[in-house]
């Protein structure tokens, strides 16, 4: 069976060749661990093979784990993603612990998590989640939704919009795959005429990351074949 260690490598060597291939820097993609379900111990083993970016999908297990990290040596380096659907009545303990959220969706969840964010942390990295496929059950918001979100927030003080999300409908080719990653990172060029902060490209999963990739993404998320399959068999809800 390989290690955590093992698979991290193998991840990271993926990518560099997936931005070898398409004339992108090695460094410009980075490689966010989905921890979600994992207990510490792997956590611990992926940051003792130097991994410090975490994605979590559920509200008070990511708090749990932040917790735990927060007094080891390397806490300062280590970043919290949140990665999964937020409801409102979450926001908070979202707001206090984490570094960054990818999957803001409308502009009620931005507000709160902008008045909940506590003065003394940096402000809260913020993207905006897309439905890049049309389809009626997944989250994120359309494409003609799009501008008038990321007017509202970057305008709210606690928050940073630093870019866009999705999670694209399964497609086993890669020209589906590539075609719905190159919408997204359309649109962010779009609107980064007016927010040129914004720097950040959240796609691309394990089988997708070529694409994602050649189409600019900057986080590749990545779960599976990090920590190996889940069991959700205890878990009923965030
Ligand atoms: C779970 C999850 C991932 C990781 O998925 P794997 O298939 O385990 O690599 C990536 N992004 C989001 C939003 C997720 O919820």
């Amino acid at each position: 069976m390989s290690s955590i260690k093992q698979n991290i490598e193998q991840v990271i060597s993926q990518i560099g060749l997936a931005a070898e291939k398409c004339g992108r820097p090695v460094d410009s993609v980075q490689l966010l661990a989905v921890s979600k379900t994992k207990p510490i111990a792997a956590i611990e083993e992926a940051i003792a093979a130097g991994q410090r970016a975490f994605g979590e999908n559920y509200v008070q297990e990511g708090v749990e784990k932040i917790q735990h990290f927060s007094d080891s040596e390397n806490a300062a380096a280590l970043s919290w993603h949140f990665i999964g659907p937020i409801q409102s009545n979450k926001t908070r303990p979202i707001a206090e612990h984490f570094d960054w959220v990818h999957s803001v969706d409308r502009a009620k969840i931005a507000r709160r998590l902008s008045e909940q964010r506590p003065a003394d942390m940096a402000p809260l990295n913020v993207l905006l989640q897309v439905n890049t496929s049309g389809e009626a059950t997944k989250s994120g918001l359309a494409f003609a939704e799009l501008a008038a979100l990321a007017d509202e927030v970057a305008a709210m003080p606690n928050l940073v919009l630093r870019g866009l999300m999705s999670i694209p409908e399964k497609a086993d080719d890669y020209d589906s795959q590539l075609a719905a990653f190159q919408s997204l990172a359309d649109a962010m060029q779009t609107l980064k005429t007016l927010h040129p902060q914004m720097d950040t490209l959240s796609m691309g999963m394990s089988g997708d990351l070529d694409a994602a990739v050649a189409a600019g993404s900057t986080i590749v998320r990545i779960g599976t074949a990090i920590f190996g399959a889940r069991d959700y068999g205890e878990k009923t809800s965030q």
